[in-house]
């Protein structure tokens, strides 16, 4: 199923730990609208922007997938909401400035980054079409910083 231009549910759903661990990882059918919402408003124009074909490194996540790898129960993964990714060759902290300074979203975290190694860590995004919060934060491994911090 295709959930925008360049994204299929396919690649929204794959998860290699749920391969290995015999998980279904199929979403109710209520919660494609949000799987189609963040490809469309968050994916589309990250790859348009920069050009580039990619997939999420993770996009939805049944709550046994989600508890398996130590995520919360309110992960906004859980609810087809929010999506990892990365583009190959493109340092993460300016794929996340890009999407602060140009996407309407619900919460972006740069995760891991290690400033001087440009492929560090990953960019998370949500999208809800309703009141997005707009939030900002740096997951540095162990605390949250507010904003983008390098
Ligand atoms: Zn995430």
């Amino acid at each position: 199923m295709q959930l925008s231009d360049h994204f299929t549910l396919g690649e929204l759903v794959h998860s290699d730990v749920a391969s290995r661990k015999g998980i279904d990882n199929t979403p109710d059918a209520d919660l494609i609208p949000n799987l189609k919402d963040v490809s469309t408003h968050i994916l589309e124009p990250v790859r348009l922007h920069f050009d580039q074909a990619f997939a999420p490194t993770s996009g939805f996540r049944c709550l046994e997938l989600n508890r398996l790898i130590g995520s919360g129960d309110n992960s906004q993964h859980v609810k087809g909401e929010a999506v990892d990714f990365v583009i190959p060759g493109v340092d993460n902290f300016t794929i996340a400035e890009w999407v602060y300074r140009n996407l309407t979203f619900d919460q972006l975290i740069l995760e891991c980054y290690r400033p001087g190694e440009p492929s560090s860590g990953w960019v998370h995004c949500s999208f809800v079409a309703d009141n997005p919060r707009g939030e900002v934060l740096t997951y540095t491994g162990k605390e949250y910083l507010n904003g983008l911090v390098s």
